[in-house]
Formats: C-alpha cells, structure tokens, sequence
C-alpha cells in the first residue's frame, strides 16, 4: 500500500517507466540519494537496465505487468514521454492507490501530442508561441497556407522527436508530398522561426509547490538532434530571466511534480518563442552532470520523492557535446585522455548514425564561458559538426 508520507525515505523504491539514458541516469542519482530503482522497459539491452536493482522486461500495455510493478514500488516516474495512452490511463485509474505516479498524466498527456501542448500552451496568454495550425485534411491544410504563408514547417503531432516527423515546405508540391509522407496525421503547421539561437531551461517543481530553474543554456543542433549545449547561454541577463520565467509559468500551469525542459528560440528581434516541452530530464540538461551541486537528475528524483529542493545553482560554465553516431564515438580514445573532458557514456554497443551514445562535459571557472580563451581549442577537440568549430 501506498505510504502517504511526504518524503519516501531511504530505501523506498523508484520504478522508472522507459529504459533509455535518461532513465540510467536517474537510476544512478536515486542510488545516490539510497533509493532503490525498478525499471520497467521493454528491451533487455536497454542502457537503465544495467544499473537498476530490479527491471521488468514485459510491453508498455501489459496491464499485468504494470499492476505488478505499481505494487513493487513507491513512485513511477517516466523517462520518456510517449508513453501509449492506455498504459496512463491504466496507471493512474486502476494503480494510484498502490503508489505515486509522477508527473501526472495530464502532464504526459498534454506534452506527448504537439496539438494539445500548443493548445495548452496558447491558452496561457503571457506563453509566446511562433503562429501555428492545425492540420487535419485538405481544407484545414489550405487554411494553413492561407494563414502562415510559404514557407513553413509541417510536423506530425505525435512521435516527433529529435527533428523527425517534420518538414520544412516551401510551395504547394512540397506541402501535398509532405501531407502524405508525414505520419501519422493529424499534423501541426508551423511559422518557421528566423532564430538567432536555440535555448532551453530546465525547471523543477516539487509536490509543494517549489519551483527551481537551472540557467537559461544556449543549443546548437545538428540535423534536428542537439549536438552541444552551452552553460549559461551568452545572453542579457534579461532575456535569461525571460526564459526562465517563461518555464516556471508552465510548470505552474502544468502542476508539474518533476523535471521538465521548456526549448525556445530567441529570434532575431529579440523576442523568445516557446518550441516544445519535455516533462523529464533532458539533453539540453545533462551539463548540470558536473557543473552543479545538485544535477538535473538529483533535482527530479527529489522532486518525485517528495524530498526538499535545494537551489538550481551552478559552481562552474559548462560546455556539453553530444557523442552521436560513429563519428563523434571515434573522439572517445581522445575525450578520455584529455584532463578535464568528463566522459558520461550509456554503455550501448553498438554507435549506429544519430545514436546518443554518450556525451562530454568541460567545465570552465564560473562566468569564464561568454569568450574564454579555452573555449576555442576546446570546440576544436570536441566540435565535429557545429558551426561553432570555425
Ligand atoms: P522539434 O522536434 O520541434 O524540437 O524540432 C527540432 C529542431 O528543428 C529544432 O531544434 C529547430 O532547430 C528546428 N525547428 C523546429 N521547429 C522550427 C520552427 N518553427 N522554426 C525554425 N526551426 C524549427
């Protein structure tokens, strides 16, 4: 049975729904923290299930495997958020009472579908979002057209990540190729943002209402998966501010239990326009791995455990590169003789093109980032892609 008690002591157990490196992850800040981790996933290889104290390897709709982990553990969290609808459902009508499940299903329900987080998001007025539509046929995708003008993006509304189900349209033969290639429908019609740069925050809420923001860190992608993050972004501190208000007005709103990442484009008039919304650790997140007291996944599990929130504070400026695909792999051998790169690798073997393998932090002294004379030799060891290496 459920213990009520606010904050689940130690050697309570945290089952983790998804066992990718997000989960691996949390699994080993919740033994830090001496919980016990209980992942539920799908695949037997998956990178959480090496660290985790107990794992049950069955489909995310097997309602009896679910019942069972809901009664083998204090907490379900998630690590990732496209989590099949009647698995939510089924966890929070027929399994709450065995235990807390954070966020809620509102939250994952409302960030996993790209039509109700822009409907979400559009109903908070101080929230500013690029123009967008809904595209459910011919008729909503003419009005499209006729509203956002050529060119724009067309996205599906689920299943979307990393860059994928998306396109870039620039005339009516792009749009109908587009319209029929992009799956599944309905699908979501976008301004194309004239961005400066690519921001993210990461924010924390606990049961009780404490909201803590990491900086506001600048992202540099490539081919639409992110390739490195830059701590803190080198903006105005105004627009910083900006940011992280715009994240904890969402969290609010959401009635976040957790972690979440808010991207943003700042575009080039100055102004920031909320992308997408992850509610769970993110990429954009994991330089707080080494240049935080208390990293993005130590601030989650706390958060999930109803332990208390210390301050999302940093100790030193931090750059965080990505190790994607074969080509980034083969910089390890140079990573881990580099004094000062700290290698986080997620124990996959095999580095197939796009696969997150892994990533690097550099950390740099406090407020030493915006034109450090290291950055440059840094970038040139660790840059394979990004227009930052020139
Ligand atoms: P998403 O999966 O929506 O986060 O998109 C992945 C990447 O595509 C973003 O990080 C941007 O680089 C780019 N992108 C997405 N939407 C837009 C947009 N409306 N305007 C310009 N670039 C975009």
């Amino acid at each position: 049975m459920m213990d009520k008690t606010p904050a689940l002591p130690p050697g309570s157990v945290i089952g983790i729904i998804g066992g990718g490196q997000l989960g691996r992850m949390s699994a080993i800040a919740a033994a830090k923290l001496g919980f016990k981790v209980h992942i539920f996933t799908q695949s037997v290889t998956d990178p959480a299930v090496d660290v985790a104290h107990n794992v049950t390897i069955a489909s995310y709709n097997s309602t009896n495997a679910l019942k069972e982990f809901a009664q083998a553990v204090d907490v379900i969290t998630f690590e990732f958020e496209n989590i099949p609808s009647d698995t939510l459902e089924y966890l929070t009508h027929d399994c709450s009472h065995y235990c807390f499940i954070r966020p809620s299903i509102y939250v994952l329900q409302t960030t996993q579908d790209r039509f109700k987080e822009k409907t979400f998001l559009t109903s908070q007025t101080s929230i500013p979002l690029a123009p967008w539509c809904f595209v459910t046929d011919q008729t909503s995708l003419s009005l499209a057209v006729e509203k956002l003008g050529f060119p724009f993006i067309l996205k599906t509304s689920r299943n979307g990540y990393d860059g994928k189900g998306q396109r870039y349209v620039r005339n009516l033969e792009e749009l109908n190729t587009a319209f029929t290639d992009l799956t599944p429908h309905p699908l979501i019609a976008e301004s194309v943002v004239d961005f400066a740069c690519e921001l993210s925050v990461m924010v924390v809420r606990s049961h009780d209402g404490i909201l803590r923001c990491f900086d506001t860190v600048q992202n540099y992608h490539w081919h639409g998966v992110l390739d490195m993050t830059l701590a803190p972004a080198p903006l105005t501190e105004n627009i910083s501010t900006e940011a992280q208000n715009i994240a904890r007005t969402i969290a609010e709103a959401l009635d976040l239990i957790g972690i979440m990442g808010v991207e943003m484009f700042l575009d080039r008039t100055g102004h920031l326009l909320v992308n997408e919304i992850a509610p769970r650790p993110h990429n954009s997140g994991h330089w707080t791995m080494d240049a935080c007291p208390y990293d993005q996944f130590d601030m989650h599990i706390r958060a999930i455990a109803g332990l208390p929130l210390p301050h999302a504070v940093r100790h030193s400026d931090a750059i965080m590169k990505n190790l994607i695909g074969p080509e980034d792999m083969a910089l390890l051998p140079r990573v881990l003789q580099t004094q000062g790169f700290i290698p986080h690798l997620y124990g996959k073997s095999i580095a197939r093109p796009g696969r997150k393998m892994g990533h690097v932090n550099v950390l740099f002294p406090f407020g030493s980032l915006p034109g450090s004379l290291g950055i440059r030799n840094t970038l040139g060891v660790l840059a394979t892609k990004t227009a930052l290496e020139k």
